[in-house]
């Protein structure tokens, strides 16, 4: 699996393209508005975008989800609990005076421990709400390189050294530290977590140093 990382102002978000071997088949994880960038890329490899995936629904993980859809025909695919945000993300964006225009309807909503195969990638959803409540963390092995680690791209709920926010409609500080101890930390401690924002860390760096989940 080769991954590319794109991220553009004013949220600098981390939109990822997964590029799932040499079926030439893809997915995009949460298209904002680098969306542009991703999608070039992956006209110029000649992948074929089979999913765009979301981690959740606020507005700057959703605003290039209309692009995409468009460019590529994929289904989109977001957690039912989240629903109520996907539906309102250019309200989202006008509270915070942004413009964006609004994803179509969802083509799905992930099933409980939905599994998906696109190329020689196995991508397992696992529900990690609190920042939003149909958050979700998605974990990727690529099945011709198991030896390589566990890729996990965790959206708004773990960052390197932070936690996402949860202020927001629908979070809840508990749930999400929950989510964190019990889903994520149960996961290799070399598993890669490639998270919404920042730079990329390992489910062990933040179990030893992350200041919001002191043992
Ligand atoms: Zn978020
Ligand atoms: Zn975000």
């Amino acid at each position: 699996m080769v991954l590319h990382t794109r991220a553009a102002a004013p949220f600098h978000k981390n939109g990822y393209l997964l590029d799932c071997g040499g079926s030439r088949d893809a997915v995009l994880l949460d298209p904002g508005d680098e969306v542009r960038e991703l999608l070039e890329i992956a006209r110029a490899e000649g992948l074929a975008i089979r999913q765009i995936l979301l981690t959740h629904a606020h507005m700057d993980h959703v605003s290039g989800v209309a692009e995409a859809r468009r460019a590529t025909g994929a289904p989109v695919v977001v957690h039912e609990a989240d629903l109520f945000l996907y539906e309102s993300a250019v309200e989202q964006g006008a509270f915070f005076g942004y413009r964006l225009e609004a994803p179509p309807p969802p083509d799905a909503v992930y099933a409980s421990g939905q599994i998906f195969t696109p190329g020689t990638c196995t991508i397992r959803v696992l529900h990690t709400p609190g920042h939003s409540p149909g958050g979700v963390c998605l974990a990727v092995t690529d099945r011709e390189h198991e030896d390589e680690p566990l890729q996990v791209f965790s959206g708004d709920t773990l960052f390197a050294n932070s936690i996402g926010r949860t202020d927001l409609p629908g979070g809840d500080y508990d749930t999400l530290i929950t989510s964190i101890r019990t889903v994520l930390f149960a996961l290799d401690a070399a598993a890669v977590v490639y998270p919404g924002h920042g730079p990329s860390t390992t489910i062990g760096a933040e179990r030893r140093s992350n200041p919001f989940l002191r043992p």
